[in-house]
Parts: C-alpha cells; structure tokens; sequence
C-alpha cells in the first residue's frame, strides 16, 4: 500500500496493545503508565495526547516509536471488525491501495494479533 502520512490513524487513537508490544516499548525506556491505558474490559490500548497519540509528534507528522510501534499499527489500514470481519478502515484515504496479497497476509496477522490481545485481557481480569 502506499502511506501518505496523514496521520489520521494516530488521531484520537483507539490501538489495542499486545504484552509484547508494552514490553518492546518499555525496553526502549517508556514508561508504560505515560503509554497505555486499560479499558472496562482490561484490554490495554495507547494513550492519546492532545488529540493523538502519545508517540505522534504533531509538528513533525511522524510516529516517534515507528520502528518499535505496536503491532496493530504495522497491520493497519488492515482492521477486523465484528460487523465485516477483516477489512480495510474506511478512514485510512489510501485504503484503495491495499493490495488483495495485503489484505490476505495482514488479516491473517490481525486475527492472531486479535486473540493473543483478547486472551491477555481475559488473563488480566482474572487475575484482578
Ligand atoms: S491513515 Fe492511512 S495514509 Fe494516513 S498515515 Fe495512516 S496508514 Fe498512512
Ligand atoms: S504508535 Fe505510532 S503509528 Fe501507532 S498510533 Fe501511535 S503514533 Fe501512530
């Protein structure tokens, strides 16, 4: 796909994080309680800042943590969704150029990514 670095995926993000992708950016020397947040469901999700994510310098339009970002920003404009199931966001303007090769290989990736996520969250409400 081609990526016009809008921005609009790191505005008001809703970005649910793996324990991986927590560890990964705890590793590089963020604190995890300045990052993620849990929701109702214990499901752990970035923290926005001003309008965007707490990674996303608004000056500069770039992802500050682009090579450690979590995973489900990497599979993005790839995005399962209970109604439709694997799709491609709507809000993403390059979303036509996501190849059917893409969209294949990154749904695959988002519905692993998806239970390991929903897993960890159940894991975590149980232990609370
Ligand atoms: S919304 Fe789409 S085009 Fe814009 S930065 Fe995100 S992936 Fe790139
Ligand atoms: S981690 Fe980077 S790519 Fe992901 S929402 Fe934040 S700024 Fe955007």
């Amino acid at each position: 796909m081609r990526c016009s670095r809008c921005g609009l995926c790191c505005e008001e993000t809703e970005m649910m994080l793996s324990n991986t992708d927590i560890e990964r950016l705890e590793a590089i020397g963020y604190d995890k309680e300045k990052f993620m947040k849990y929701d109702s469901h214990s499901f752990a999700q970035l923290q926005n800042h001003q309008g965007y994510c707490v990674f996303y310098d608004v000056i500069r339009s770039v992802c500050t943590v682009y090579s450690h970002r979590p995973q489900g920003c990497r599979i993005y404009p790839v995005v399962y969704s209970e109604e439709e199931g694997v799709t491609v966001d709507d809000l993403c303007p390059e979303k036509d150029t996501v190849t059917e090769t893409e969209l294949r290989t990154k749904g695959r990736k988002v519905i692993r990514l998806l239970r390991r996520i929903t897993r960890e969250a159940v894991s975590r409400s149980a232990h609370t």
